[in-house]
């Protein structure tokens, strides 16, 4: 009897507890199967969903560095003669940039033209940007102006001339009407005016080309409709 009790026990119970057992088991893998599901499912509802995950993926693992201490880049160009001397240094509050309206040149060259043929001390400008023809792509050069921190003769403006004693002159050569300035000097010219706008607290809204400055005096194209203004404000 004891045998067909424990018979009877082993035949309905066993697999009753297997069932469970095996229910558990698959209650543990309940989640993990779904998920898989779903990813499959996600990944295989069409080419659309599969390349919107992975950007996500990768824009995640990109925006990580982003929250991590960097240090900065360092200019290419930069070097101890952007830092005037501090006895003499003025406070500057906007920058105009300008081109030399011509296919090559460098700072001597311009320096040169504005002695023999306005009649002026030397190059009108605080720094000279060369564009490879002339001068190396991208070599920012620092005029006289800039090193005694004199008076600019850039950018005419009513009588105030407040532009050229308070807005800080900065020429590429090129002619921005016709071509757009390279690459390099658009480094170099990003580098620069991060440098000045942060040295002297410039906003962006104080960077102008020479003919939106305001009160400029002198009808030109300077610097040019081919200037990427919109792009150098968003690299500051
Ligand atoms: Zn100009």
């Amino acid at each position: 009897m004891a045998k067909r009790i424990i018979a009877f026990v082993l035949i309905a119970y066993v697999p009753v507890m297997l069932v469970m057992f095996s229910g558990c088991e698959e209650q543990q893998s309940y989640t993990a199967r779904i998920t898989g599901v779903e990813n499959i499912l996600h990944h295989s509802s069409g080419g659309s969903s599969v390349t919107y995950d992975k950007p996500i993926a990768k824009a995640k693992a990109k925006a990580r560095p982003v929250y991590k201490k960097t240090t900065p880049k360092k200019p290419k160009y930069s070097s101890a003669s952007w830092t005037p001397n501090r006895n003499i240094e003025k406070n500057w509050d906007a920058i105009v940039i300008h081109h030399s309206a011509t296919q090559k040149g460098s700072m001597s060259s311009i320096d040169r033209y504005h002695r023999n043929n306005n009649g002026w001390a030397g190059v009108g400008y605080n720094f000279v940007i060369g564009n490879g023809s002339g001068s190396p792509a991208g070599k920012v050069e620092t005029t006289f102006r800039w090193r005694q921190q004199r008076t600019g003769a850039h950018c005419k403006t009513d009588y105030t001339n407040w532009a050229n004693r308070n807005a800080i002159g900065i020429c590429l050569v090129g002619n921005f009407e016709t071509a757009r300035p390279n690459y390099k000097q658009m480094n170099s010219l990003v580098d620069l005016v991060q440098f000045l706008s942060r040295r002297y607290n410039i906003s962006v809204n104080r960077i102008y080309g020479h003919n939106d400055t305001p009160k400029h005096s002198t009808t030109t194209a300077c610097p040019g409709r081919k200037f990427p203004m919109t792009y150098l404000k968003a690299s500051i």
